[in-house]
Order: structure tokens, then C-alpha cells, then sequence
């Protein structure tokens, strides 16, 4: 029922309870207390009085017929296209996709995740219809080593997305977070699928906080959302979706040809931490220098006071190491 009641007042018009009710089917006091609970789970619900309720013009469920009509027809018949109400994690749904169907090029979305990846295993926070949980499957046909910088190349195409959204100052933690506001306002987990030496394709799951404003349970470090952000720029997810899609789809195209090199020149102005002292953390080890940017394969270039080390994305964590 509260998907339902959800798509009734995503239309952006005001609706009654009395109305919501005969709708549903329902009595206005279910209809109150379902509404009760969309507000307690973050929807920003708006109520006026004699008018009623409805959710921010932009607020709806995902429609995978709108994010396909949005999309340039070329581009949408590109990907398979998959929308769940649940999944676990859309990076492993993508994954079991391939495993039975083979390497193809797919898109595969959820309202909710119930066990929502980040690296090393650990949980992205992921609650119904608030934010964007998608996996993007690019087959490569030529081995894992060409993918070298493309969570990087993702990230600035997801950097692009938010700036057309209307979001400015998102900016990118090397290797996989996007910031705004020195907060984590998204993350991109890059997965590989198939034969590394072969026929193989980029899982690129991408998580981005749109309206939420209080998790199920705490996260452990600074979070944002393009709500709480309160740049007032779009909160629709099915047009950041489809433009992201179509993005990603153009940057691959120059990707495949000559990896992350045409992108490492921009890196710069996406870079969050650009100038700064920061720290590398993997493990037990941690290497401290200033960030200079990244290399033409997407390494971050930190010069340590033995001189300049290149490292390699996967599973190190960045760190600011400066007061400022
Ligand atoms: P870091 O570089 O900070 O160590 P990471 O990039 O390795 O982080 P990920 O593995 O990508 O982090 O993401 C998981 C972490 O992100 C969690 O441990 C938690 O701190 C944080 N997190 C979980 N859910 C969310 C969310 N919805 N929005 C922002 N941050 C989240």
C-alpha cells in the first residue's frame, strides 16, 4: 500500500485524505497512519491544510518506461534493462545475470537494497524509493588490465550528472567516493565479471543519498544528500538515472579506445582533495604525502618525503592529514 500511495502523490498535486483513501481503497485513518510512516522513513511529505498532501514535484518511484523514453532511442536499446522493488544488492543481482545469461550490457535497479555493497564488504545503507542503488554492466572483450581508471572515469561522469541536476561542488575522493559539502554524498563500486584474461565486463554499481535524511542505522562517517544539500536542484531520479545511462554510454565510447588518458587531464577540477596532505591508508600500512593528482592509468600520485609514490585503487581508503 505505501507504493501505491507513493505513486498517487508523486504527481506533484495535492490529494486529500478522503480521497487517498477512496483511492486505495482504504479508511482515512489507514491512509494516515501509512502516511505517518512515509514520513518517518524520510519522504519530505508535504501537508497543507483543506488542500492535503503530495511529495515535491520530482519525488517518485522509479519508471523504467520514463528513464527508457528519456533516453536518446539509440542509447536505450543499447542496455537490458531490469527495475525491482528489493533486490540484495543490485551489483549481485547483475552478477547472477551474467552468470546465466553471459557478458551483456545491462542496466539493473532497486528501490531498496537489503544488503547494499561498498568495498571490503561492507554495507551501503540503502532504504525504499530514497536514493539511487543501479548497476551499469559494460562487457570488455579484452581483459581486466583496460580497466584501469574506469571508477574513476565513472565518477565523473556521475559528477557531471549532479552538476546537470543542478548540484554544484560535488567533487571526487580518488579512488571511488563523490563529496559535496565534505560529506559522502555517493559511492561507486567497480566489480568484474567473467574471464580476466578474456571476455570479461565492468559490474559498476553506483550509489547516490538523493533524499535521505535519516538511515536505518548510523553511518559511520560524514553522509549527505542532494536534499539535505539544500541546493534546491532536481530530486528526480528517473531523469539522473537516464542522464547518467546516456553519459556513461558516450564516456565508455572514448574509454574503450584510449582508457582513462583523455580523462586524467580533468581530473584536477573534480579532485576533492587537490593540494592537500593526505593520508593512504591499506591495512596495518599508511603512507602520508600531498596529493598530486593522478597518473594517465588513474594511480594517485603522493609525494612522501621518500619522493613520489604511485598507488593503485582496490582496497585503500583516503584520508585528509591536515587541520585546514
Ligand atoms: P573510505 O574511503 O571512506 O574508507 P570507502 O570508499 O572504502 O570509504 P565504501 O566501501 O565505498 O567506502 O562504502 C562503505 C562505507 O560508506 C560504509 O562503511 C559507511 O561508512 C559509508 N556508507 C554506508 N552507506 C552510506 C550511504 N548511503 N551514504 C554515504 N555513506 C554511506
Amino acid at each position: 500500500m505505501l507504493q501505491q500511495l507513493l505513486k498517487l502523490l508523486a504527481d506533484g498535486r495535492f490529494h486529500s485524505g478522503e480521497a487517498l483513501g477512496e483511492r486505495l481503497g482504504v479508511s482515512r485513518a489507514a491512509v494516515w497512519k501509512a502516511l505517518k510512516r512515509l514520513e518517518e522513513q524520510g519522504f519530505p511529505l508535504q501537508s497543507v491544510r483543506g488542500k492535503g498532501y503530495r511529495l515535491p514535484r520530482g519525488v517518485s518511484l522509479l519508471d523504467q518506461s520514463q528513464i527508457i523514453e528519456l533516453l536518446p532511442a539509440a542509447r536505450a536499446e543499447d542496455w537490458e534493462w531490469h527495475l525491482h522493488q528489493e533486490l540484495d544488492s543490485t551489483n549481485a543481482e547483475a552478477q547472477r545475470l551474467l552468470n546465466v545469461g553471459g557478458m551483456r550490457p545491462l542496466v539493473c535497479l532497486a528501490e531498496r537494497q537489503t544488503a547494499g555493497r561498498g568495498r571490503r564488504g561492507r554495507i551501503w545503507q540503502s532504504p525504499y524509493g530514497q536514493n539511487i542503488y543501479m548497476t551499469v554492466v559494460v562487457p570488455f572483450d579484452s581483459g581486466a588490465q583496460r580497466l584501469e581508471g574506469l571508477s574513476l572515469m565513472v565518477g565523473m561522469v556521475l559528477v557531471d550528472t549532479l552538476e546537470a541536476a543542478g548540484y554544484k561542488g560535488c567533487r571526487l575522493k580518488w579512488p571511488n567516493d563523490v563529496l559535496l559539502d565534505g560529506a559522502k554524498l555517493a559511492g561507486i563500486l567497480v566489480e568484474v565479471a567473467g574471464d580476466l584474461t578474456a571476455e570479461c565486463a565492468a559490474v559498476i554499481g553506483v550509489g547516490v543519498n538523493v533524499l535521505m535524511t535519516a538511515p536505518a542505522s548510523e553511518i559511520d562517517q560524514a553522509w549527505t544528500s542532494l536534499r539535505l544539500s539544500g541546493q534546491g536542484g532536481s530530486l528526480d531520479r528517473n531523469v539522473m538515472v537516464a542522464d547518467f545511462v546516456a553519459r556513461l554510454g558516450a564516456a565508455m565510447e572514448s574509454f574503450r579506445v584510449q582508457g582513462f588518458m583523455p580523462f586524467a587531464r580533468r581530473w584536477s577540477e573534480y579532485d576533492a582533495w587537490r593540494g592537500r596532505e593526505v593520508k593512504v591508508v591499506a591495512g596495518a600500512s599508511v603512507v602520508e604525502g600531498l596529493n598530486q593528482g593522478v597518473t594517465e592509468r588513474g594511480a594517485l600520485r603522493l609525494l612522501t618525503v621518500d619522493g613520489e609514490q604511485q598507488l593503485s585503487g582496490g582496497e585503500v581508503s583516503l584520508r585528509l592529514n591536515d587541520a585546514t
